[in-house]
């Protein structure tokens, strides 16, 4: 079986990049509204001559009422389904209560996360990524998936880790 990495993380944390990076597809919208990708999507990667699928979520109403809810189904439907996730922050805007909530539900699933943490370009990477390592889940992969940088590093702990 082809393995499934799940990239997940909330709004505007740049899972979309991402996954048009490893997929080199356009299928996933990448905008500048948060929540625009309303469904999973599905793409093909490669690393190291071997074939993955990652999924990235969305599927977010917009209504702040419901965002959250929305937020945990779509987690843990990408959680059954995936061999690895990739939890992704932002660390421009730095650790918020959503993300610390994404990973308490990934520690309770008890599933194989990598902790990444995106648009660190421009950024001193150890200042700021240092608050994230209270999320729990270990060392933290930093990329600046705009830019590609960090992908082929990160894929390559992917890579180790299945
Ligand atoms: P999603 O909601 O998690 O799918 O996030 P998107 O992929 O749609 O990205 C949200 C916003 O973050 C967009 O404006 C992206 O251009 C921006 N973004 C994504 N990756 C990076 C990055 O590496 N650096 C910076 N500075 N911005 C980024
Ligand atoms: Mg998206």
């Amino acid at each position: 079986m082809i393995p499934v990495i799940a990239l997940v993380g909330r709004p505007n944390v740049g899972k979309s990049t991402l996954f048009n990076q490893l997929t080199r597809s356009r299928d996933a919208l990448v905008a500048d509204l948060p929540g625009l990708t309303r469904d999973r999507q599905y793409g093909i990667g490669r690393v190291g001559g071997f074939p993955y699928m990652v999924v990235d979520t969305g599927g977010l109403s917009g209504e702040d009422a419901t965002m959250d809810a929305a937020m945990a189904q779509q987690t843990r439907q990408a959680i059954r389904e995936a061999d690895l996730v990739l939890l992704l922050v932002d660390a421009r805007s730095g650790l918020t209560a959503q993300d610390q909530a994404i990973a308490s539900d990934l520690r309770a699933e008890g599933v194989r996360a990598l902790l990444v943490a995106n648009k660190t370009d421009g950024l001193d990477i150890d200042s700021a990524t240092a608050e994230f390592h209270a999320l729990g889940l270990g060392a933290i992969a930093p990329i600046a998936a705009a830019h590609g940088r960090g992908v082929s590093q990160l894929m390559q702990r992917v890579h180790d880790a299945l």
